[in-house]
């Protein structure tokens, strides 16, 4: 009962025998919003329907909804690798009530299904609520029957969820799991919250609110649920491990690695970058994004050529990606068929973003190490060094600083941003050009530059009170 396709569909036949219309994820280009990069929760495709701008033929719903958190404000691309939680794809489970069922029914369906449908133990359970919401800390006391120290009040940001500076809002609730005193972390709040120990996997927000300006809140009429439960983080605690690339969903993926190239996975953070990486590459071309130098596509190709450095750190002589797409079309190809469908779409842009990159990548590489030879621990590399392989070599910065990482060296980006801003003006002064740009682009590009103004779901990271 711990792969994640039973634990996709224990999920959602609780929901549905508790009267959840079961509704297909959406794809992860969300429809008609420039405004956000990637689907990055359950929420997105019903944004409307709390606002009640939109209607359905139904009042609650449960998803298995593909996520990618990679680009715009809302990143775990970083994470990657180094933490045991953060995938960049990763599936959210969620149920959701639109003016139906609230607060105490939300933690009573959630708190059955984990002790029963999951079977997890109570006592290696806790919760966050925010800290003013007294009611969901005694509805907790009630329904789990928790002491006061397992119910741990945030007082941030973290616990009350915004649409934006307008719109629905209230706090949320998260369950955690605590792994063990083996595991390095504190408890959410704790000065240790961000190591292994206790790991949060689903979170409830009650939409109590709709915020009409800028601290100005006034009571929802029909205030409404949505929540999230990390998939892979649920197969984790199932499966007994204590990092999602310790699941048998990856170690199937890090297997073929081995497998292909020979070098063994245990404690390769390469292993989990390549294997990340290759989800969220074939989900997002199945959704019809291609490597491109803009916008998504630019996102999309930061993620394959990532992925291709850490394969030529394992020593891969040839293109690697593809040959891994098999096996993950296996894993995944039943649940959604558009994997299957677009396999030899996302063969191809593999093969052919793999091969025309290497050519530059191991010149860039061999740049990248003369440069940096001299360079120790807390120092920066030069933005115009970082900017040449931006622009010459075809490395994202991030590929620059994911590579520097390991030795502690940073990147100077302003230095890397001069560099580039006087490339375009001299690129302009020769060239006057028609001025126009995709306007994907150009929200993107104000987006990175002055944050959020819009609705961006769980995307922003500057807007107060958004979940994180
Ligand atoms: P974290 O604090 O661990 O970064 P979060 O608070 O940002 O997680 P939410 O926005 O609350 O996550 O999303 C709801 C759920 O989705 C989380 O409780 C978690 O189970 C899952 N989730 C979120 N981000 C990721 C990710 N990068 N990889 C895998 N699962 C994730
Ligand atoms: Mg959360
Ligand atoms: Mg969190
Ligand atoms: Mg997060």
């Amino acid at each position: 009962m711990s792969g994640v396709n039973d634990i996709r569909s224990t999920f959602l036949d609780y929901f549905k025998k508790n009267g959840h219309e079961i509704v297909p994820s959406s794809p992860l280009v969300p429809r008609n919003d420039p405004t956000l990069m990637f689907t990055n929760a359950g929420m997105v495709q019903f944004k409307n329907v709390f606002t009640g701008l939109e209607k359905r033929p139904y009042s609650t719903a449960t998803t298995s909804q593909k996520c990618v958190r990679a680009g715009g404000k809302h990143n775990d691309l970083d994470n990657v690798g180094y933490t045991a939680r953060h995938l960049t794809f990763f599936e959210m489970l969620g149920n959701f009530s639109f003016g139906d069922y609230f607060k105490e029914n939300a933690i009573e369906l959630a708190w059955k299904l984990v002790t029963e449908g999951f079977d997890l133990p109570k006592s290696r359970l806790l919760v966050t609520v925010y800290s003013e919401d007294e009611e969901a800390a005694a509805l907790w006391k009630k329904i789990a029957g928790f002491s006061d120290d397992k119910i741990i009040r945030i007082p941030t940001s973290d616990n009350f969820w915004q649409m934006g500076d307008t719109g629905p809002c209230g706090p949320c609730s998260e369950i955690f799991i605590d792994q063990g005193e083996n595991v390095w972390g504190g408890p959410p709040g704790s000065p240790e919250e961000d190591g292994d120990r206790f790991l949060e996997f689903w979170n409830l927000v009650f939409m109590q609110f709709e915020q009409t300006e800028p601290g100005v809140r006034n009571p929802l009429p029909r205030p409404s649920i949505d929540t999230g439960m990390g998939l892979e983080r649920m197969a984790c605690i199932l499966q007994g491990v204590q990092s999602v690339f310790d699941t048998d969903l990856f170690r199937t993926l890090t297997g073929t690695i081995e497998d292909t190239i020979g070098v063994k996975a245990e404690g390769s953070a390469s292993h989990r970058v390549i294997a990340d990486h290759l989800r969220s590459s074939a989900f997002l071309i199945a959704d019809g994004v291609l490597p491109s130098n803009e916008g998504r596509g630019y996102v999309l190709r930061r993620i394959m050529r990532r992925a291709m450095r850490h394969a030529q750190l394992l020593g891969a002589k040839e293109p690697l990606m593809y040959k891994l797409l098999p096996t993950l079309v296996q894993q995944m190809g039943r649940a959604y068929p558009e994997l299957v469908r677009a396999e030899p779409l996302i063969s191809e842009t593999l093969k052919l973003e793999e091969n025309r990159f290497r050519k530059t990548l191991e010149r860039g590489l061999s740049l990248l190490s003369d440069a940096t030879a001299d360079l120790a621990k807390g120092d920066m590399l030069d933005g115009e060094t970082a900017f040449k392989l931006y622009d010459t070599y075809g490395f994202p910065l991030d590929l620059t600083q994911d590579a520097l990482r390991a030795r502690e060296i940073g990147v100077d980006i302003s230095g890397f941003t001069d560099a580039m801003q006087r490339q375009k003006a001299e690129a302009r002064s020769h060239w006057a050009g028609s001025g126009e740009k995709a306007t994907e682009t150009v929200w993107f590009e104000l987006k990175e530059k002055h944050g959020a103004t819009e609705f961006l779901g769980y995307d922003t990271e500057t807007a107060e009170g958004v979940v994180q």
